[in-house]
């Protein structure tokens, strides 16, 4: 195994209800270690080009409404096998289909508002981390 950094996002479902704090607890029980963080207002350029992946899917427009409709918190985070590793601590995209004890389990509203993103390889890690922080920003 070898140390690792991903991409995480705290969505609106989640900053709304006041969970920021619950679910870095649970980042951090997993043995993740935040190591930068920061709360924005995701413009609908940023939404679009982040889900770009998406652009043809029939969720597109209304993911891209969602993301921006509250504050969302950003961050890098640094461990063993990180991708994986926090794939795994946020559960399932359904959250009916999420592990008990996973993130989306607990705290998701439903497919759309799943309370947390996280990268899906180290490419896209890299590529993530480099668009919302600037190296200055990450204290590993
Ligand atoms: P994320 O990329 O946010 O970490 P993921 O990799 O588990 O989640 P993706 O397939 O990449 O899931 O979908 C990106 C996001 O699009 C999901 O997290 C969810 O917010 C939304 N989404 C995915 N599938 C659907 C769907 N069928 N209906 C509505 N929204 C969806
Ligand atoms: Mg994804």
């Amino acid at each position: 195994m070898t140390t690792q950094r991903t991409f995480s996002i705290i969505k609106p479902d989640a900053t709304r209800r006041n969970l920021t704090g619950a679910i870095n607890a649970k980042i951090e029980t997993s043995g993740l270690r935040i190591i930068a963080q920061k709360r924005i207002q995701m413009t609908k350029a940023q939404a679009q080009e982040f889900y770009a992946v998406h652009a043809e899917r029939p969720f597109y427009n209304d993911l891209v409404s969602f993301m921006t409709s509250g504050p969302v918190v950003v961050q890098v985070l640094e461990g063993d096998d990180a991708v994986a590793a926090y794939r795994s601590v946020m559960g399932a995209t359904n959250p009916a289909e999420a592990e008990a004890g996973t993130i989306r389990k607990e705290f998701a509203e439903n497919i759309e508002a799943n309370s947390v993103h996280g990268s899906d390889s180290d490419e896209n890690a890299a590529i993530e981390i480099a668009h919302f922080f600037s190296a200055e920003e990450i204290i590993g």
